[in-house]
């Protein structure tokens, strides 16, 4: 994001707009408290934003303050629609491609007010008017404070906006253990602790909230996992029948692809789980060092996302996707 950009931005910025803000399908930490931070900021500036996911977020995200203003496209699109083409300015956040919206895509597409795309995976798509993109950033949180701070404003930060923002780069981190966490990382979070986040109670709300389904779940597919020590790999399935059988609601499967990564010389992970509804099969993989996740999905299955971490989908069975991928291992060298 160039002085010209900034310049252009505030000036965007300089008198009350409606905004729209999305974050990409199936949210997680990052886009729920980047979009909820940046909503909260720009209240702050007399504007009046909505946020508008694409569809309905986990409820381990449910306690973020103004969780209960986002309105969710896949629910009511004729209002979302309507509101979409209102606005006059539209912030795009943590995704770098429409089509990452699912069906919200063909109404981001026709809109002509301009658009900001602030996020850090790679290669973005240039929809937008501005981009403020940046691998080098573990979350698209980190880039709102920076964004603030670019637009100098930071003295708005308060104990709202900082609490979403905290969640993203927790969450989106690891725990601040993923590689691009930096000093300036932890130096952003103690502004954040000493502005009264509270960084125990958090982490409780998105961690410790388990269903005991939940954990029956995590047991099955801990027991579904396969193991190739001499690729260095390993992966987990779900099928829909066991998540039925968990009872699975949104969020149960999130984060179990880590434990693939939790095996002794293990670098390489995925997970593979069923969505009859929708005839696909999401995947998620996950590496430690060089190994490209990134290039896989995409070379693969359809996806992308991160070096170290990414998903992708396949509209093949469970076990034939398996199959494939069972058989792209053992063909590469990792
Ligand atoms: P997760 O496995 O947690 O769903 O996603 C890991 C990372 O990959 C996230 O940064 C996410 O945005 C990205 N990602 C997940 N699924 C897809 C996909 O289908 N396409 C692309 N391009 N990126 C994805
Ligand atoms: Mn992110």
């Amino acid at each position: 994001m160039n002085e010209k950009d900034i310049q252009a931005i505030t000036e965007l910025l300089a008198t009350p707009k409606k905004i729209a803000i999305i974050p990409h399908r199936s949210p997680d930490g990052d886009a729920m408290g980047s979009t909820l931070g940046l909503y909260h900021f720009l209240v702050k500036l007399n504007h009046q934003p909505v946020v508008i996911a694409p569809n309905d977020f986990p409820e381990f995200l449910a306690w973020l303050p103004a969780s209960e203003t986002v309105l969710v496209y896949e629910n009511d699109r004729a209002n979302c629609t309507k509101i979409l083409n209102d606005a006059e300015l539209v912030f795009t956040l943590d995704f770098n491609a429409l089509h990452r919206t699912g069906e919200m895509e063909q109404v981001l597409n026709k809109l002509t007010v301009p658009m900001i795309m602030i996020d850090h995976h790679q290669l973005p798509d240039s929809y937008a008017t501005f981009t403020y993109s940046d691998t080098s950033f573990g979350s698209t949180c980190e880039m709102i404070y920076n964004f603030i701070v670019l637009l100098n404003q930071k003295s708005l930060i308060d104990k709202t906006i900082a609490t979403c923002l905290y969640t993203g780069i927790l969450t989106d981190s690891g725990g601040f253990r993923f590689p691009k966490t930096t000093g300036t990382t932890h130096r952003i979070v103690a502004e954040f602790i000493e502005l009264g986040v509270e960084n125990t109670e958090i982490p409780n709300l998105l961690f410790d909230n388990n269903s005991y389904e939940r954990l029956q779940l995590l047991g099955r597919a801990l027991q579904n996992m396969k193991v190739f020590f001499d690729k260095k790999t390993s992966y987990i399935s779900l099928s829909q029948k066991e998540l039925d059988e968990f009872n699975y609601v949104k969020g149960d499967t999130e984060g179990i692809v880590n434990y693939g990564l939790t095996i002794k010389g293990i670098v390489f992970t995925a997970i593979f789980i069923e969505h009859r509804d929708e005839n696909i099969v999401k995947i998620s993989f996950r590496s430690q060092g060089d190994f490209d996740v990134n290039q896989f999905a995409r070379e693969h299955f359809n996806g992308g996302g991160h070096i170290n971490a990414a998903g992708g989908k396949s509209n093949d069975s469970l076990a034939n996707t398996i199959k494939k991928f069972e058989q792209i291992v053992s063909k590469i060298t990792i």
